[in-house]
């Protein structure tokens, strides 16, 4: 065991601050890493301010932060992917049972014993397991991926949970060239769909309520810019999507938006707001819509959109903060007022 340098918050209204905390020394098949660069998730807010609590109570202290990249210090007797000194990366699962019907098919999240890199039970060390906003972490090597070395470090963080997040839903709904596809919020995982659609082939359509991040959504790769706050912009484009990711963090009107859909279209959430949203049936049953939902990616499936990533040189755009920012930084996620990743650069704990 030994010590590592992390941010942690000691309770729902409690700040981030700097702490210690516990690592186990690497095992046979453990990958060790400092932590060079780690993405700020709206989900760590969720998380940090126990706006989850219905579903998944927070436990205190919590370390956040479940999409990093970093470089391998040491790795255990067994390892055989990693060695000292590569690019390593790692995303919200760091332990699932490995031999379920899920787990066999490479699909760990939806594992119901994974655990999350952050919150969950540590089978280790007892406690909870603590995330990335830290100097340094043990993982077990199948739950660490490789990074392609053209990426940029600091954008390349956010991929490993806005990005698969928004890259598997693309994929199973079968989102290529030919199909029209909405994107509903441009924050991180927004942003990064857009970028996934727009490589797939896609014709994309941004709906923000920030008329100010028209011209970014443009360049990011949309086709379209749509204000979702004006109804005559909506109405345009009714019974017109093949279809829809959703990613936005808070309370909303989700029909307005399962009226875009074509027949058959679908609409999925990724975006996990606190409280229930309110689905009318017509909608639903008029067009034979379907709304489902999506969690992150499996590991198979994250490593292939790394490389997708590494091919079409894609990573997040990234605000690169010091940790000491990363308050400031919860406050101005909440306001939507984010470009459209934070990425901690976690050189900066070093100066604490
Ligand atoms: P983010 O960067 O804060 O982006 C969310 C975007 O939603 C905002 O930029 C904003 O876009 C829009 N928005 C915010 N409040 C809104 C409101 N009241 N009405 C309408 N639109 C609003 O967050 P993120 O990190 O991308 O995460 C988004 C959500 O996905 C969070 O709830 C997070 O917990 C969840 N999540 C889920 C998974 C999963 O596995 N399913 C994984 C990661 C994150 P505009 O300014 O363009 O309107
Ligand atoms: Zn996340």
């Amino acid at each position: 065991m030994y010590n590592a340098r992390a941010y942690a918050a000691a309770g729902a209204t409690s700040p981030l601050a700097l702490t210690n905390i516990a690592r186990r020394d690497p095992k046979d098949h453990d990958v060790q890493i400092e932590i060079l660069y780690c993405g700020i998730c709206h989900s760590d807010l969720h998380a940090v301010r126990d706006e989850w609590s219905d579903f998944m109570p927070t436990v205190y202290p919590i370390v956040p932060g479940h999409e990093f990249v970093g470089r391998v210090t040491n790795v255990g007797a067994a390892v055989t992917k990693f060695k000292a000194g590569d690019l390593a990366a790692v995303g919200c699962l760091v332990d699932s049972d490995r031999s379920c019907a899920a787990c066999r098919d490479g699909l760990e999240q939806f594992c119901t014993s994974s655990t999350f890199t952050y919150g969950a039970p540590d089978t280790h060390l007892g406690g909870v397991t603590y995330g990335g906003y830290s100097d340094s972490v043990v993982v077990d090597e199948h739950f660490v991926l490789r990074v392609p070395p053209n990426l940029e470090l600091a954008g390349a963080a956010p991929l490993l949970c806005a990005g698969i997040t928004s890259y598997s839903p693309l994929r199973h709904w079968g989102v290529t060239r030919g199909k029209k596809a909405g994107i509903v919020g441009l924050g991180g995982l927004g942003h990064m769909g857009v970028k996934f659609a727009r490589a797939f082939g896609a014709h994309v359509v941004v709906f923000t309520t920030s008329p100010g991040k028209k011209d970014d959504a443009l360049r990011l790769g949309a086709d379209e810019v749509v204000v979702s706050r004006n109804a005559d912009e909506m109405q345009k484009h009714a019974g017109s999507f093949d279809f829809i990711l959703d990613t936005v963090s808070a309370a909303h009107d989700v029909n307005a938006f399962l009226n875009l859909l074509r027949h058959d279209g679908n609409m999925t959430l990724v975006g996990a707001p606190s409280k229930p949203l309110q689905v009318a049936a017509f909608p639903l049953i008029l067009g034979r819509r379907s709304l489902s939902g999506s969690p992150i990616g499996g590991i198979r499936e994250t490593q292939e959109m790394l490389d997708f990533c590494g091919e079409h040189n894609i990573t997040a755009d990234v605000e690169v903060i010091p940790i000491q920012k990363v308050n400031e930084a919860y406050d101005r996620l909440v306001k939507a007022d984010v470009k459209y990743r934070f990425s901690i650069d976690m050189a900066s704990l070093k100066a604490d």
